[in-house]
This record gives C-alpha cells, structure tokens and sequence, in this order.
C-alpha cells in the first residue's frame, strides 16, 4: 500500500486499528489489480442503500402470493429478481426461512456479524455483540423474552448460524386480522427484528 493513502486520512484524526486494516486491505486490492477503488465505493453504495424496508416488501409478497412465496423459498435469488432486486453473483447465497406456529427461526452468526444485508442493510450493533452471538444459542428464548417476545413452549426454535457462505432471512408469521390490508400496508407491519427472528409480529 501507499503511504499517502494512509496520511490521507491521519491528517484528519488518528485511525482506529480497523480502519486502518479496511484502508490497508483496500489498497492492497487496488494495488494487485484486483478491484479498484471505484468498484469498492459502488459495493458500499449499495450496502448504504439497503434498509429493512426491502426485507419486508418481499415478506408482504410472500404473505400476499403463495406461489411467489415457494419460489423465495426454494430460490430466494430468482424470486427477488422477479421484485427488481438483484443479488450480485458474489454474494452469500441468501435462505429463506418461514416461521409458523410450530417452528421458530431466530439468525445469529456465532463467528462474526454475517447478515443478510442485501434486504435488511447493516446489522444493528447488538446482533454483533458476544453477548448476543453467544446467548442466541445457549438460551434462544432468554433472548426473545428480552425483545419483547415468549413463544409457546410447545413451539420448536431452530437457531440458524449464519457463515460467509450462508445468510438466513426470516419469513415472519404474517399477524391475525391482517386479511384486509394491501400489500404495501402488510409490508408497514414488518420489522427488522422479526426478520432476524428476535421478535414474533402477532405478539
Ligand atoms: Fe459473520
């Protein structure tokens, strides 16, 4: 890497070690040819522009068109280009899990903060924390009571962890005396927690 690189952004305020790793790790990529700055600013462009809105449009068309919803969950990369949102080639492949009264998905990644950004954005600082990777498996309901949420003891809980490789999108229940609303409204319903799995949206 360059020097200069690097003095660019001291001159500014020192750097914590991770930033200095993700500039070093940058310029050692551009300096070898293999992504340019350009691409590595239109990736973080695009991560920026990802919010949990995009999660809960697709759940909104699952709970609205059932054979959508078998296709998302059969190949969530195919159905999500049928919604205009495109999942680059590189990217994790992306499972979609439904909750239903008897099984319950919660998502953690034990190892570091793998999330499915594509549909909610960046993960929230708890989701990376030890306590949360840690306590996701050891005690999934402990967790859930903590947002709010006590499922039925007779309802199964299946922790998911994520990977580099693996990223989960939870289908939440869609909520009772819903059967009215459009679309558009169902998608107001659903939050980022409930498509981690931390929350339950008829509760
Ligand atoms: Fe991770």
């Amino acid at each position: 890497m360059t020097a200069t690189h690097v003095e660019d952004h001291v001159h500014d305020q020192p750097m914590s070690e991770v930033a200095l790793r993700s500039v070093a790790i940058e310029a050692l990529l551009a300096d070898k040819g293999l992504l340019t700055a350009d691409q590595v600013q239109q990736q973080v462009n695009l991560m920026d522009g990802r919010t949990p809105a995009d999660g809960a449009r697709v759940v909104a068309r699952a709970w609205t068109d059932a054979a959508f919803k078998a296709r998302l969950l059969a190949d969530s990369r195919s159905a999500l280009a049928e919604m205009g949102i495109s999942i680059p080639a590189e990217t994790p492949h992306l499972a979609v899990v439904e909750n239903t009264d008897d099984l319950h998905h919660l998502v953690v990644c034990t190892l570091c903060s793998c999330y499915p950004r594509m549909l909610l954005g960046r993960p929230p600082d708890w989701y990376k924390s030890l306590a949360y990777r840690a306590r996701a498996v050891s005690d999934p309901r402990g967790v859930m009571a903590e947002f709010g949420t006590t499922l039925p003891t007779d309802t199964r809980v299946d922790v998911l962890d994520s990977t580099a490789d693996m990223r989960y999108l939870v289908l939440p229940c869609r909520p009772a005396g819903t059967e009215g609303m459009s679309e558009e409204e169902l998608a107001g319903l659903v939050t980022r927690d409930s498509m981690i799995g931390v929350t339950r949206l008829s509760d």
